[in-house]
């Protein structure tokens, strides 16, 4: 399969080749020409799955030909950081075409977008609030913005944008093209489907392989011994960077700060620091000018950071959902990848969770000088009609010990030996390809 299929324009086709984009991915194959034909769509896929560009590059195939100067396509997305990788991706597609693209979100001044909006673009990329802001305001007219983009629709739920993103939809045309894409498809998701799509095509696509390259372990370990433990992790990295996840924007700030001062290039991101220095530690991580970050679940979506070898639970995730959100932040674009776990005694029932979630259990790995007790293993139980597993304690020696961290001698690979069995990790599968 290739891209020639699609009859994109000469500049389309220069610009996906200067991407580095080869052959399309199972999403870019199922829902481009459903775009290019103008249905709406109903797209069932996270990010890493070049669903970015499922809608990109058909939208700026359609938009080359008509007017300009006046808005033509709205993408609507949850976060700030995922607004501008999506308008990244646009730049780098559209290049050359003379459509003009602008990110519009809150925590920075308005004057940029107003001026952008005076200046004319056909293409919007925004998150819910601060778009909301412009059109109360009318400094912006949607009115001939007749192909509307929701990306991540369940996340965007998630953080309260349904009533703003209703309120959005009545500055639309009526007639118009709408792309509705989600991960997960809750009632409410659906019922949002039901009130903004024409009859949708649909584009499931199958979520095994990406998280199939995700080797997962989880690491039994006490509260107070989590920091030591990380940095004896962190002392064997030897690939990639690693993405750190805790509960709290305070506990990656500390942690971050923690890093540092023990010598390593570590930075974090929460929802405390304003959009500047949120993307200088996003652009930063990206560049390799920072190994480690250290994030709250501001980067359990959407972000694309190539080259992610390992994603460490230092706290566990909320819900199992959000587990699946973070680990598909390391093995993307067909790479391997890592995900550790930081598993307490009050985490038993987010595991369950989370392995029920996935049709399997996770393996534990207890790092000798680590051990908690033998309660996380005596409780664990595999998930209700699951095989049963190899969930045995692994008794992972080392060199190091807790307290010197750093200390250097023969170094163990931490990295687990799980095999995975393909899971049906959101219930999405069924009946797609
Ligand atoms: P997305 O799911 O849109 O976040 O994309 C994930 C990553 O895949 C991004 O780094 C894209 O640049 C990359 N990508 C998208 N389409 C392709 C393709 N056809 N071939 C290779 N990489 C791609």
């Amino acid at each position: 399969m290739s891209f020639t299929q699609f009859n994109f324009s000469s500049q389309i086709t220069e610009n996906i080749r200067n991407c580095g984009y080869e052959q399309p991915t199972p999403i870019q194959e199922k829902a481009i020409p459903k775009v290019l034909s103008g249905s709406d769509l109903l797209g069932l896929a996270q990010t890493g799955t070049g669903k970015t560009a499922a809608f990109a590059l058909p939208i700026i195939q359609r938009l080359s030909k008509g007017p300009r100067g006046k808005i033509r396509a709205l993408v609507v997305a949850p976060t700030r950081e995922l607004a501008e990788q999506i308008n990244q991706t646009f730049l780098d597609l559209a290049e050359g075409t003379g459509l003009r693209t602008v990110t519009v979100y809150g925590g920075v001044g308005k004057g940029n977008q107003l001026q952008q909006f005076k200046r004319g673009v056909e293409i919007v990329v925004a998150c819910p609030g601060r778009l909301l802001d412009h059109l109360n305001n009318r400094d912006v007219n949607l009115n001939k913005a007749d192909i509307l983009v929701l990306d991540e629709a369940d996340q965007m739920f998630d953080m309260g944008f349904f009533p703003d993103i209703r309120r959005i939809l009545k500055y639309l045309p009526k007639h118009r093209q709408t792309l509705l894409f989600s991960a997960t498809m809750p009632a409410d998701i659906r019922k949002l489907a039901d009130e903004t799509l024409t009859h949708p095509e649909e584009v499931r696509i199958n979520l095994e392989q990406p998280l199939n390259l995700i080797s997962q372990v989880l690491h039994p370990v006490t509260k107070p011994q989590k920091t030591a433990l990380l940095l004896h992790l962190l002392n064997e990295t030897t690939d990639g960077s690693t993405l750190v996840f805790t509960r709290t924007k305070y506990g990656a700030k500390n942690l971050a700060k923690k890093l540092m001062k023990t010598g390593y290039k570590a930075t974090d991101l929460q929802g405390n620091m304003s959009q500047n220095q949120r993307q200088r530690a996003l652009t930063g991580f990206r560049d390799g000018d920072f190994t480690i970050l250290v994030a709250t679940d501001i980067a359990a979506r959407g972000i694309d950071v190539s080259l992610v070898g390992q994603v460490i639970n230092f706290d566990l995730p909320s819900t199992a959902e959000a587990y699946t959100h973070r680990i598909g932040r390391t093995g993307r674009a067909k790479r391997s990848g890592r995900a550790i776990s930081f598993v307490c005694h009050d985490d038993q029932p987010m595991i369950k969770a989370i392995e029920r979630l996935q049709g399997k259990s996770i393996e534990r790995l207890t790092i000798t000088g680590f051990a908690m007790d033998k309660e996380v293993d005596q409780q664990h139980e595999p998930p209700k009609n699951t095989p049963r597993r190899n969930t045995k304690k692994k008794t992972h020696s080392s060199s190091h010990s807790p307290q010197q961290p750093h200390s250097k001698g023969k170094k163990k690979s931490t990295k687990p030996k799980t095999k995975h069995r393909p899971g049906n990790i959101f219930g999405l599968e069924r009946g797609s390809k």
